[in-house]
Formats: C-alpha cells, structure tokens, sequence
C-alpha cells in the first residue's frame, strides 16, 4: 500500500523533506518496511503538495516511481514551503497507474492523501457519493478509490471541519465497505489530519516541526506510532491523537 507524509515547520526544501532521512519518502518508494499487505514497493507514482500562498495548494504528480522521478532532487529542490503533503502509490490491483491516479488530489488550499484500499468499490462508495454533485464526481481526477474518497471528503469539507467530516467517512465505510484500509492524510498548509484504520502511521514533533509518516524516516528514538483507528491533528504547535 501506499506511504505518505506530512510536514509542518520551518520554511524549508520541498526536495530535502522528501528525502529526509535513512528511511524518507523516496527510500520508501522501494523498501518499505511496513507495508501491511501483499505489495512489496511503491513504484506507481508519487506526487507531493506544498503551499506558497495559504490559500492555494501547489502540487506535482506523476506515474513514475520517486526512485526515478528527477523532480524530486531537480525543481522540488529549490521549492521551498513551510507545509509539505506528499505520497508514493502501490496501485491497488485493477486500478490505473496514470499521473492523476497519484496523490495528493488538491482543491485551493486543500491536500488530500490515502494509504489503502476502499473494499467493494465503486459499489461501497456510491451510497457517499450519493450527495456530491454529478459535475464534481465527472471532474473526478482517476478512476480509482482514493480519487473517489477525494470527491466525497472535498464536498464534505464544505459543510463541516476536517475532523469531523474523515470521522464521517470511516463511519460510513465501516457499514459499506468493512475491512476498507483508510490511512488518511489532510492539510490545509497550517494544519494536517490524518486517521488510522488497518495501516501504519507514526507522527514525531520537536522544535523543527511536526512529521507524520506511514513509517517513521529514521531511528530517533522520539517517532511515536499511532495507534490502529485513531485521528490526528497536527499543528505547528503539537499533535493530538483520539480515538475515532
Ligand atoms: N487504492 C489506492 C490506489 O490504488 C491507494 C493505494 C495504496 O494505498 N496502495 O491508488
């Protein structure tokens, strides 16, 4: 399954976030540690989001491997922010490896990732599409269930807080689509949601900001894993983590 990552902190290189550490982003893209089911890699895609301006997410996706993405130590080098979002993918089986099958999926300010599966989709998620309008679910950006999770979390954000509304989609997928995997990963640029549902994820906060990781990116010993069905809120300030 996929990793993502989330930084929130000093104004730094986008490229240096992403590979921070023995065990960061790109080395995960192909030694990952964690995994949790039966891929051994995430060679699919990457994509990473950052904010220049608080109101906009800036984003580059493609269906490279990070491994080989010259991105990545070429322009997101010399792009700086103070927030980061970023993810490699496993493509679930049957789904399509294209540029906007990779997260993050972004909508102005916000920054969406998810690490799993949505089990028995499309039929599973229809009932929470239900209320999206039809000209959002048709600008759908991939025919897969993470991008269909991003149309339903986008349309829910209009009407509640984050918080609230990843709590309301793991609940609804808890009737309709149970065993789903929903590592889910949200920002705005000044604040990062995440959930835990059959996945890892691991958050480590110190003065040099906040990092929340499907795996942590090296051996300091102040990584906390979060445990299974949990909700984090990441600021600059701190993490908080609840039950869901
Ligand atoms: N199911 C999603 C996809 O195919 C996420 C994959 C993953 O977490 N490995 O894009």
């Amino acid at each position: 399954m996929c990793r993502h990552l989330g930084y929130l902190g000093p104004v730094t290189s986008v490229g240096d976030i992403l590979t921070r550490g023995e065990h960061s982003l790109v080395v995960q893209s192909w030694a990952p540690t964690d995994m949790r089911c039966d891929a051994v890699a995430n060679a699919d895609g990457f994509g990473a989001a950052w904010w220049d301006d608080p109101t906009t997410a800036s984003v580059h996706v493609s269906a490279m491997p990070a491994w080989g993405d010259p991105v990545i130590g070429g322009a997101l080098a010399s792009v700086r922010s103070g927030a980061v979002l970023a993810a490699v993918r496993s493509a679930t089986s049957g789904m399509p490896v294209t540029p906007t099958a990779s997260a993050p999926f972004v909508d102005g300010r916000w920054a969406f990732s998810h690490n799993g599966v949505v089990r028995g989709w499309p039929e599973s998620l229809a009932p929470l599409a239900a209320d999206v309008p039809v000209v959002d679910l048709l600008r759908q950006p991939a025919a897969t269930d993470s991008a269909g999770l991003w149309s339903v979390i986008r349309h829910r954000l209009r009407d509640d807080e984050p918080g609230a509304v990843l709590r309301s989609v793991v609940a609804d997928l808890d009737r309709t689509g149970p065993h789903s995997r929903l590592n889910f990963l949200l920002g705005d640029g000044d604040s990062l949601w995440a959930t835990t549902v059959h996945h890892s994820l691991s958050v480590l906060a110190d003065d040099d900001g906040v990092l929340v990781s499907s795996e942590p990116l090296d051996a300091d010993p102040r990584w906390q894993p979060v445990p299974d069905r949990s909700l984090v809120v990441a600021t600059r300030d701190g993490v908080t983590v609840t039950d869901l």
